[in-house]
């Protein structure tokens, strides 16, 4: 008898699940209309609408004509449901945002990090970020319902673990056993572009697509992969680590003990790379005051800012970066074929100047019959696009077991 105590759960938070998600995708809807989205009677309807109500994530927004034509009572998602944090921890920055329960940004928060600081301390600084977001919650009157946190690395996907993020130089850094033990929550960790790829096809530009490659370039690159219509891990979780492929035998040594890798030819610092070799050169720049050691000054903002000014040099470095990003995601195409790439991370600002160099290599070196079927989009998100990931992926827990979600973030 248990048993069949626990399928009819089951089946009752499945019921409960298409509900809420058939509300997110076409809101607002009547209990009719609902019952004909879903396929499921109308009496089973307005027992789960009533039971949502209870719960606090479904509210009536008043009285509209459903599609039979008769008016009905309208529901949809209720915003006040709960606050959901995102967050990324990059090599150099932090990003916090707090969302409510439709995903509306309600206070955000960045701040830049150096590498060289101390573990501890960016870690003690990443922790205050977040107690912030709380805070803020708080005086909306919001409970936490879950936070997500991507960082550029290897994660464990069982523990949370950071195993391993090359630029940072971190080994084995237990960060969901961290923030767990801070806060009282339910606590996502996962790689930052696994996490924007699927915040893309969530609620991003790649919405509904089934195949999609998300590519993320800043201090490194990172890639995540959605093919038909999940987000691939690999078999051990780690795919998608796209920035570490090879594209030059006797290139540069990257930071994870490779040469050549992709990353090193283009990322961010390949960008200033460039700037600082022609300016060594003696090439005249607005940019040159950034030479002598003080490259580290240097952001894609500034370089972006120069071009527009029509700095020469800064449009050559973002192009001929802009061509190696070309290179590699033309291998991409010929190996994955998917839909969509979705570019973001820090570069994406400097999109009028790469995105036709892009295209322009893709079509030149991708097999026509898999670039033919591919577009190229900049993330909805741009350099958002992990921490609205990481509320997406909260959400789309909530939305797939809204009443054991909701008692635990209670009991916490
Ligand atoms: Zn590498």
């Amino acid at each position: 008898m248990r048993a069949r105590t626990g399928d009819q759960t089951l089946i009752r938070e499945i019921n409960l699940s298409i509900i809420l998600n058939a509300l997110r995708d076409h809101p607002p809807l009547s209990r009719a209309a609902l019952a004909v989205a879903t396929g499921l009677n109308k009496t089973t309807v307005s027992s789960l609408v009533q039971q949502l109500i209870d719960a606090g994530f479904v509210g009536e927004t008043g009285v509209g004509k459903n599609i039979t034509g008769r008016p009905g009572i309208l529901l949809q998602l209720n915003p006040q449901a709960g606050g959901i944090i995102g967050a990324e921890l990059g090599v150099d920055f932090i990003s916090v945002v707090l969302t409510d329960f439709a995903a509306r940004v309600i206070w955000r928060h960045q701040e830049r990090t150096d590498r060289r600081e101390h573990q501890e301390t960016i870690l003690r600084r990443a922790m205050a970020n977040i107690q912030g977001a709380v805070e803020q919650a708080r005086s909306h009157s919001l409970s936490i319902l879950g936070m997500a946190l991507g960082v550029p690395g290897l994660v464990d996907g069982e523990s949370g673990m950071l195993l391993y993020a090359p630029n940072l130089h971190w080994e084995n850094v237990p960060l969901r056993q961290m923030l767990r033990t801070r806060f009282n929550f339910p606590v996502f960790v996962d790689n930052e572009a696994s996490i924007a790829a699927f915040g893309e096809t969530y609620f991003g530009v790649a919405r509904g697509l089934r195949n999609v490659l998300y590519v993320s370039a800043g201090v490194g690159i990172g890639g995540g992969l959605v093919l038909d219509g999940r987000l691939y891990p690999g078999g051990a979780g780690f795919a998608g680590e796209v920035g570490h492929m090879t594209l030059e035998p006797d290139g540069l040594l990257c930071e994870c003990g490779n040469r050549g890798c992709w990353e090193t030819l283009a990322s961010q610092s390949a960008v200033f790379r460039r700037i600082h070799e022609a300016v060594a050169a003696g090439e005249m720049s607005s940019l040159a005051r950034f030479k002598n050691g003080k490259r580290e000054h240097l952001t894609i903002p500034i370089v972006v800012r120069a071009a527009e000014d029509g700095d020469l040099v800064a449009r050559r470095a973002l192009t001929d970066t802009a061509r190696y990003l070309g290179i590699g995601l033309a291998n991409l195409v010929n190996a994955f074929n998917p839909e969509m790439i979705v570019f973001g991370g820090i570069l994406s600002l400097a999109k009028e100047y790469i995105i036709p160099v892009i295209q322009q290599t893709i079509s030149e070196r991708a097999l026509r019959w898999a670039s033919r079927s591919t577009q190229i989009v900049i993330a909805a998100y741009g350099s958002d696009a992990c921490v609205m990931g990481a509320v997406a992926m909260v959400y789309d827990e909530m939305l797939r077991q809204p009443l054991q979600r909701a008692a635990r973030a209670r009991v916490g």
